[in-house]
């Protein structure tokens, strides 16, 4: 019974093959490994007993995914605990991209979910604070970079632009009164 239900299931998805764009279908058994990148849509269908072995893992490239999920608040459905990890999530693809020099990367992702960015850390002070240490860490030098939200003025230093312009939110008042 539940034999013919997976059937079924694998049926439809090979119908919908074609009307999907960028669909693959991959049949795969034990000498095989695939690697899923971050944010592509899947389903697994066991064709024959056995088990599947997953290995989750976060890689520079899994910034930007995160940021669109954000971007377009696919957390906001979740409970609180679950929003958390996402945040969290986005921390710490941050921490990896910066460390791997993907400067430019994460200030598309960065800008890309900013509101969202900027609502959360107004209520999550640690993940504030360590957000903001990272990107301390990764501006002191500064970049040649245009920034993506093109407001950047033409004197305007890059990281002085960013600072100012992207990651004031990340900062308490006092630390901001300070700067001036
Ligand atoms: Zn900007």
């Amino acid at each position: 019974m539940a034999m013919k239900a997976v059937d079924g299931q694998r049926g439809r998805l090979v119908r919908l093959v074609q009307q999907l764009e960028g669909c693959v279908v991959v049949e795969t058994n034990s000498s095989h490994a695939i690697h899923i990148p971050a944010a592509s849509i899947h389903a697994t269908f066991t064709l024959q007993g056995g088990f599947l072995i997953a290995k989750d893992f976060t890689t520079s490239k899994s910034l930007m995914a995160i940021s669109e999920f954000l971007a377009n608040g696919l957390d906001e459905c979740l409970p609180v605990d679950a929003r958390s990890v996402c945040f969290e999530w986005f921390e710490r693809s941050l921490d990896i991209s910066l460390a791997h020099s993907k400067t430019r990367e994460a200030v598309y992702a960065w800008h890309r979910a900013e509101t969202k960015l900027a609502s959360w850390a107004s209520v999550q002070r640690a993940w504030r604070v360590s957000v903001q240490r990272l990107w301390e860490q990764a501006l002191v030098h500064d970049f040649t970079y245009h920034c993506p939200c093109g407001n950047q003025g033409r004197k305007t230093s890059f990281t002085n632009h960013f600072r100012s312009a992207h990651l004031s939110f990340l900062f308490s008042s006092t630390q901001l009164r300070r700067r001036c």
